[in-house]
């Protein structure tokens, strides 16, 4: 960033969460990131608007609130609410919090709807298509399984024929590859360009962009007299950007526009990369800078699922290691865009080792030496005489970390300040200020403790976006304040601190030995607190045995990992095949139970029905119950597959059903 670019309008996004969902850790994720931008742009002297919000409309929204009880508006705002409040829990610096259900937001959404008519880009005409209520998705012919299951969530679809306003979507395929092709990076990661442009070189439908099945939604303007249909989801949505800055009603803010990022995950980037300039463009406004689109948090290698328990709920890991402390494991380690896993045990290695080790380590050190040897009152008048080397390589560090922040690389960008901490560390153990001081060469010793209290000093501004009260904590040990001011001076001016007082601070990082919190997950697994401690060293152990194998692609687990899943031989009673289904089918396994177990299998397509019965298969025993198809399936076969096709794997001699494996 030049001078000129001091006083730029900068405008950052999160998505509006949709409120049929309860804040997990994925929205933590997306709107962390979005501070920490929004943070750093302040600090660097942009004049910011950072929006959040949530997204009320659509269908399920309706239903839910009908099984409670509650008006769509009445449960709206109560989950509504809880992000406001988690968000405010966080200290997310947001400066506005939309929802879909504001009336700005509506009329907005309205004159887009008038415009785009005007502009010809709006018709009417009837909608068929397979209808997902759960996903609230049409989906055509060739998307169905089996033609008939949603792809998205495998349930039922229902055909469905309406009266539907359409937007052409299909008027733009070339503007819109134009623009991947003019602007690299205005989807990020960049490898997630290429997906998008497949997709819309296979060619795009025009988009329906109304419904009659429902009401819960924003009515169309009243000067289209059509008063049955409401304005289904996307369109409304994804209007917040600009309703937020006043579009359609009072645009005063709307200079902020275009965005420098939209923050989104992975699941909604087709319609904030296809549909949102789509729409952009027939509204004639600019396009956003970058679609910036991130991975799935899992948990302990899984994914994470309301069905699972083991969905980590992000208030409770932040009170429990320190909401900055979380900001900072969020970010650091995860590249941008691809899936991150959270587990306790990474969380207190990022804290034990990054934060305590390097950054904590580093200023105690300084503390206690300037503390010893110069009461505590340091100059910086030496540092490039005795340290150039090591002020050059932080230098040029340092000058290049911005783009790593601006690109969503944050673990990038946190890593080039580790390394930063390192230099330092690394100046000391071989100046050896201790010795110095004996040698009576006390400016070298003074010069050493300098350079490191300056490299901290420029961290602690850079940290500042992510952890906001400990590097002024940091900074305020150092006789200086995170600023604007601040930045100026240390960062694009690269001076150093000059005179100054170091202050004590108690330990910013204390270690953490055990993990703090029984997350729901392990709850429902581990009965005692005890269970739950051997289940986390095993968790650790494993970690650590994964970090060392890593170079192998071996991922190896313990024994104990091992036989937690129950594996036994079943005899198969029956078979048939499932109506409609090209892959599945329905088995009746003895495994020396009670009653035979029904298992729903995709081998349809390598074994007719009559083939299996009588025969022997391997069966994983405690998996839990799911439903395919409808279906209860009470356990899964092992089976090996290859380009060849797939087998069943069978005990080499018969075995009594039920005989354990292993
Ligand atoms: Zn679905």
């Amino acid at each position: 960033m030049n001078e000129n670019e001091k006083c730029k309008k900068i405008y950052i996004t999160t998505p509006i969460y949709y409120v049929n969902d309860v804040p997990h850790i994925g929205h933590a994720y997306t709107t962390i990131i979005a501070d920490s931008l929004a943070r750093y742009s302040r600090l660097a002297g942009m004049e910011v608007f950072f929006l959040t919000g949530t997204d009320e409309h659509g269908q399920k929204i309706e239903q839910a609130a009908k099984a409670r009880g509650k008006s769509p508006q009445e449960y709206a705002t109560e989950i509504s609410n809880r992000f406001k409040q988690l968000w405010d829990d966080f200290e997310i610096s947001y400066d506005k919090f939309i929802r879909t259900t504001d009336p700005d937001h509506i009329k907005g959404v309205q004159k887009a709807f008038e415009i785009m008519v005007e502009k010809g880009d709006i018709y009417k005409d009837v909608y068929r298509g397979h209808y997902c209520v759960s996903c609230e998705t049409f989906f055509t012919d060739t998307q169905l399984i089996d033609e008939e299951f949603c792809p998205e969530c495998g349930r039922s679809t229902t055909m469905v024929e309406e009266e539907s306003y359409f937007f052409r979507l299909s008027k733009y395929q070339d503007k819109l590859l134009e623009w991947y092709e003019s602007r690299p990076d205005c989807i990020l990661p960049k490898a997630k360009r290429n997906e998008v442009i497949n997709f819309v070189k296979s060619g795009l439908n025009d988009l329906s962009i109304t419904r009659t099945s429902f009401d819960w939604g924003i009515k169309l303007p009243e000067s289209m007299h059509d008063p049955k249909h409401v304005i289904y989801v996307w369109l409304d949505a994804l209007m917040n950007y600009i309703t937020a800055l006043g579009y359609g009603t009072d645009e005063k803010l709307m200079d902020y526009w275009p965005a420098k990022v939209h923050l989104i995950g992975k699941d909604i980037l087709r319609f904030h990369a296809i549909y949102w300039p789509a729409f952009l463009m027939s509204l004639d406004l600019e396009l956003p800078h970058h679609v910036a689109a991130h991975g799935w948090w899992t948990r302990n290698g899984e994914k994470m699922s309301k069905s699972k328990g083991n969905v980590v709920d992000p208030k409770e890991i932040a009170d429990a290691y320190g909401l900055e402390n979380f900001r900072y494991f969020m970010l650091r380690e995860v590249p941008f865009g691809q899936d991150g896993d959270f587990s306790q045990r990474a969380l207190i290695d990022r804290i034990n080792s990054d934060l305590g080790n390097d950054l904590g380590n580093l200023l105690n050190r300084i503390i206690g030496m300037s503390g010893k040897y110069f009461d505590f009152h340091i100059e910086s008048d030496d540092v490039a005489k005795y340290h150039e080397e090591e002020l050059l390589e932080v230098k040029a560090i340092l000058s290049n970390v911005e783009p790593f922040l601006y690109e969503i690389q944050t673990n990038r960008y946190l890593e080039e300040l580790w390394k930063t901490l390192r230099i330092a560390n690394k100046a000391i153990d071989k100046a050896m200020p201790w010795v110095k001081m004996k040698e009576g060469k006390e400016d070298e010793a003074m010069a050493t403790i300098a350079l490191v209290a300056n490299i901290l000093a420029k961290v602690s501004v850079l940290l500042h976006p992510v952890m906001p009260k400990t590097t002024q904590t940091i900074a305020s040990a150092l006789g200086f304040e995170v600023n604007n001011d601040s930045y100026y001076r240390l960062i694009k001016e690269e001076e150093l601190l000059g005179k100054f007082t170091i202050e004590k601070v108690p330990p910013l990082f204390p270690r953490i030995e055990e993990p703090l919190v029984e997350t729901p997950g392990q709850k429902a697994e581990a009965k005692s607190k005890s269970e739950l401690k051997a289940k986390e060293e095993k968790n650790s152990a494993s970690r650590e045995k994964s970090d060392k194998t890593a170079e192998n692609g071996d991922n190896l687990i313990t024994i104990d990992r091992f036989f937690e899943v129950k594996l036994k031989v079943g005899s198969v009673m029956e078979a048939q095949e499932v109506p409609k289904s090209k892959k599945l089918l329905k088995l009746q396994v003895d495994l020396g139970e009670e009653k035979p177990r029904q298992i729903v299998a995709g081998i349809k397509e390598w074994y007719a029905p009559e083939d299996l019965i009588g025969t022997q298969v391997c069966v994983v025993a405690n998996l839990k119950p799911a439903k395919l198809m409808g279906m209860l399936s009470e356990g899964m076969l092992l089976a090996a597959k290859d380009d060849e096709g797939l087998c069943l794997i069978r005990p080499e001699k018969p075995k009594k059903p039920g005989t354990p494996i292993g």
